[in-house]
């Protein structure tokens, strides 16, 4: 017998994880502000309430996907939620996930915050790679694990409710750093007689290759010891900028992107050892 679940948000990703749902054959509660958004999925088989009160009544467990915590607290105001499973699957900041696990824990509720790595088209689809973060509490998760694992991937990161949403913005934020270093490489090439189909390939190779340095910097940060295993040392990288800047200068482009990770370089060498990798600007991130 699969567990029914309760889900409150019909936007892209409450659909999405509502027809993995189905589809799994999981008997599903489903209620959105909008109504209009159930009608197809009550075709497939949902049971749509007329009201989150209502939607919340119907099962144990309980997913909210809506847009963001403010939309959590209208939705979830006037519904029961004493002995509920309430696992919000809603972005939100390792804060307010933690004033949410206590918020729940007061109205008699257990509480599983979710972070998705993962856009609409994903979910359902295992070898796309999509997967959540949880965190709160353990036994919740253990509990709807597999009912959980049917939409994406699941990552338990701790008791600490706020802790998948630090995962979620951590990941997020690696990519927007990610992101914005491509952007200043196709800038760089943006005038010149340059397919930009010529150059994607070998970003990505590149990135990909570079990637698992992370690995070298957690292990330098567990042993404090920022000289293990270095391959190209600061003094040796920072020499190097201006050979960026003036290529970006060159090119017409701003160096605005990177610069702020050059200064950074340029007072942790100041400061610190040029022996070192580039670990030592994390602790001038870190107030
Ligand atoms: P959508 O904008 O498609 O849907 C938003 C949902 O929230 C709708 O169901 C909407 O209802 C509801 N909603 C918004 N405000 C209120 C309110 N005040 N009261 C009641 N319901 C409200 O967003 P997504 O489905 O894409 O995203 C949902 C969550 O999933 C977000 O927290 C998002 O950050 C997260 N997420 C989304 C990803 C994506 O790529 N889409 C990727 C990873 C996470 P209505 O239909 O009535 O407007």
């Amino acid at each position: 017998e699969k567990t029914p679940v309760t889900l409150l948000g019909l936007g892209a990703m409450g659909t999405a994880l509502a027809r993995t749902w189905l589809a799994a054959g999981h008997p599903l509660t489903v209620w959105n502000r909008t109504p209009a958004r159930a009608t197809a999925l009550a075709a497939e088989g949902a049971r749509v309430a007329d009201s989150a009160a209502e939607a919340v009544t119907a099962n144990t467990l309980i997913v909210a996907c809506l847009l963001d915590d403010a939309s959590v607290d209208e939705v979830l105001a006037d519904t029961d939620l004493a002995d509920r499973d309430l696992v919000n699957l809603t972005t939100s900041t390792p804060a307010q996930a933690r004033a949410r696990a206590e918020w729940a824990r007061e109205r008699g509720a257990r509480y599983l915050d979710g972070g998705i790595m993962a856009v609409p088209p994903m979910i359902g689809v295992p070898e796309a790679g999509g997967y959540v973060f949880y965190s709160g509490s353990r036994e919740l998760f253990e509990r709807h694990r597999e009912t959980l694992a049917v939409p994406a991937g699941t990552t338990y990161v701790g008791e600490d409710a706020g802790f998948a949403a630090l995962h979620d913005v951590a990941l997020l934020s690696a990519m927007y750093g990610m992101f914005a270093g491509a952007a200043h490489a196709f800038a760089l090439i943006r005038k010149e007689d340059i397919d930009p189909a010529a150059l994607a390939p070998l970003l990505a190779d590149w990135l990909v290759a570079m990637a698992p340095a992370v690995y070298r910097t957690a292990d330098q940060l567990r042993s404090g010891d920022y000289t293990k295993g270095v391959v190209s040392d600061l003094a040796m990288q920072v020499a190097g900028t201006p050979t960026f800047l003036n290529t970006a200068e060159q090119q017409g482009v701003s160096p605005e992107l990177l610069s702020p990770y050059f200064e950074l370089m340029r007072r942790r060498l100041a400061e610190g050892s040029g022996e070192e990798d580039l670990t030592g600007v994390i602790d001038l991130l870190v107030h």
